[in-house]
């Protein structure tokens, strides 16, 4: 019984198959499942019949499309990104709950890479649930719109859940908010007041949900969380209204800063921030969650001040025109830099979605306040003489559609470059950009425009990162001295690098632990040890992908990649009901595997293949004698399996083959 049932599974229509049988291969590797099932082969080639002589490989192999199956042999050293998500699923066991006074923490996003970041920190009934991120789609997961912290541990345990607490508002900590929130029952979500904004702006864009219960807190504000004592300090960081988060418990205070940098020149830390971490020499600091992002980096994290200064002095130098580039997120330069050329007489443009919004946030939360008729609109630079005017663009990355590489590329259509404009990058470039980043500058170059990037030597300082370095890590691990560490936000390379950085400050192994998403780390009752437990919390990412969310769409991606890669291959065959036969030779259609029209031969040979396996599987169908019934899915599997195999051997190409039967 078990075997028929998993053979049906495996026929399931092609696209289908993958999420089944994954599910079907789980199953079998639970214990109790009958004798049968698990044991044999063997026994599965019997009880199936003569359908096809290789039972054993059609049923594995049948996971992915028959044209997998080379690949699929070579990604078993590696671990493929959909693999990954589904053997990061828990199998459907029960995580308990703590034990009594046990404190749980878990990084639900940001470990094992950069972004999405949210943790959950459990203590008796409460849940807080700290940031709750996105990341955009790469390469694993393309086509997706961006990819959002798996909520399954939060959702079935909603009625524990608090707060939200966000940090600050980057979108790896705020842009799965909207989301996020609907799924684990609205709880309240506490921030300061920019960070509440830009959570603001980002809901709008969801206006079916919900709408957010929003509180501000200030960076010196208490609040309670069922019976958890939470309060707050101020960091520095490249938006305002950055803060740190302090959970008191029993057993000392967990704390978390956020993304920070140290405000400081020459390693001389300010006074202000000196001000605000002295809430930690007398404090009993259990654990430290923090940073990992620099970690690589030596000495201190360049101060934004150095930049600012770096911008002014170019802003006040160069004669005609300049186009200033930056992330639309780092809103402090961005303010000072409006200030400071207004200070100077100068217009500001605004170019660009996320530069006009994140602006306009600022100004409401009041960070400045530009005087009427210091920002125009684009269309209007050209009335200003060109030294009179700065404009501020997104695309400092080479975006496709961002707006300076619109301007680099001669699409945009309110905008045009003129010789004697000077382009300033305020951006380092982001690891897999730097292609479309070169090929944006040759772009510009073309245009007799001059590029200041923030590479080139002789220069003042245009961009410094957000994060701190080594030097800015060891303060922090020295003012907030830790009983236990746990590194985050990073991948796990840098995770462990950071563990090496605090072991060398001389925390001991056992008080450290490196996390990976999902993992459950407790600190037990008499807060002296700290340990991971065996179980996992689900943490495939979740896809938003349009308008669905999901984390069981590995199948979609899987496709989306292999079409990239190799194309795909549709078959159309017609049969005739009553003799089991083709109708008229099948039809075939490929798009990005091969030129169709100078691979007749090859066309000529899938043909026949596609005849011969239609015709014996026809007759092969035992029912036909009785029923006179034609299995489809049958023949459609025979049919995947086989040409895509053919198709293999003759192109090493495996394009995703679409089979469609049709009857008459
Ligand atoms: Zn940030
Ligand atoms: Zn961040």
């Amino acid at each position: 019984m078990q075997n028929k049932k998993m053979t049906k599974k495996t026929r399931l229509s092609f696209s289908a198959v993958s999420i089944e049988d994954k599910k079907q291969e789980n199953k079998i590797s639970v214990p109790n499942t009958t004798p049968g099932a698990t044991s044999g082969e063997n026994k599965t080639n019997r009880s199936i019949g003569p359908r096809t002589p290789n039972r054993k490989r059609l049923q594995k192999s049948s996971t992915y499309q028959y044209s997998k199956f080379g690949k699929r042999r070579g990604a078993q050293n590696s671990v493929g990104s959909s693999g990954k998500s589904m053997a990061n699923r828990n199998n459907g066991e029960k995580i308990p709950d703590p034990a009594p006074g046990n404190i749980r923490i878990i990084p639900l996003g940001g470990v094992e890479e950069i972004g999405k970041n949210m943790t959950a920190v459990e203590i008796g009934d409460d849940i807080i649930v700290i940031d709750a991120g996105m990341h955009f789609s790469t390469e694993e997961t393309p086509g997706v719109d961006y990819v959002i912290p798996n909520t399954t541990y939060l959702e079935e345990r909603k009625d524990k859940i608090r707060a939200l607490i966000v940090t600050h508002g980057h979108l790896d900590h705020i842009g799965g908010v909207p989301l996020v929130l609907s799924r684990i029952g609205n709880p309240t979500v506490y921030s300061r007041n920019l960070s509440v904004l830009m959570m603001r702006k980002r809901a709008t864009e969801f206006p079916q949900l919900p709408p957010m219960k929003e509180n501000i807190v200030e960076k010196d504000s208490t609040i309670t969380c069922g019976k958890i004592k939470v309060r707050f300090f101020g960091v520095t960081h490249t938006i305002p209204d950055s803060m740190g988060i302090i959970i008191e418990t029993d057993k000392g205070w967990i704390v978390t800063p956020g993304d920070y940098k140290l405000d400081q020149v020459d390693g001389i830390v300010s006074k202000e921030e000196e001000e605000e971490y002295s809430i930690f020499d007398k404090a009993k600091v259990l654990l430290l969650l923090t940073d990992s992002t620099n970690i690589e980096n030596e000495g201190f994290s360049l101060p934004e001040v150095k930049v600012h200064q770096g911008l002014e002095n170019l802003i006040r130098k160069v004669s005609g025109r300049m186009i200033i580039a930056a992330f639309a997120s780092h809103i402090t330069r961005l303010a000072h830099i409006v200030k400071f050329a207004e200070s100077l007489g100068k217009k500001i443009a605004l170019d660009g979605r996320s530069m006009k919004t994140n602006i306009e946030v600022a100004i409401e939360a009041k960070l400045f306040e530009p005087k009427k008729g210091t920002v125009i609109p684009l269309e209007e630079i050209n009335n200003y003489p060109p030294n009179k005017v700065v404009i501020l663009m997104t695309g400092a990355q080479g975006e496709e559609f961002a707006s300076l590489n619109r301007a680099a590329n001669k699409t945009h259509t309110k905008f045009t470059l003129h010789k004697g404009d000077t382009i300033i990058l305020s951006a380092s470039v982001v690891p897999g950009n730097e292609l479309q980043v070169q090929k944006m500058k040759d772009g510009l170059t073309r245009q007799g425009v001059r590029i200041i990037s923030y590479r080139t030597s002789g220069e003042d300082f245009i961009h410094a990162t957000g994060h701190g370095n080594q030097e800015d890590i060891k303060w922090l691990h020295r003012k907030t001295h830790p009983q236990f560490f746990i590194p985050i936000h990073g991948w796990h390379s840098m995770l462990v690098r950071h563990k090496e950085l605090a072991m060398e400050l001389g925390m001991s192994e056992e008080n450290i632990v490196v996390p990976d998403n999902g993992s459950i780390i407790e600190i037990s009752a008499d807060g002296k040890k700290i340990s991971m437990r065996k179980e996992r919390a689900p943490s495939g990412a979740m896809m938003v992908d349009g308008v669905s969310i999901s984390d069981t769409q590995d199948v979609v991606i899987r496709d989306r990649k292999m079409l990239a890669e190799d194309g795909m291959f549709v078959i159309i065959a017609l049969i005739d009901q009553k003799t089991g036969k083709l109708k008229k030779s099948p039809d075939l259609i490929s798009r990005g595997f091969v030129y169709l029209k100078e691979n007749q031969e090859l066309l000529r040979q899938v043909r026949m293949m596609i005849k011969k396996t239609v015709e014996d599987s026809t007759a092969r169908i035992p029912g036909r004698t009785d029923g006179n019934q034609i299995d489809f899915d049958h023949i459609k599997n025979g049919l995947g399996e086989t040409v895509s195999k053919f198709l293999y051997q003759q192109t090493a190409k495996r394009p995703l083959v679409i089979p469609v039967i049709l009857s008459v």
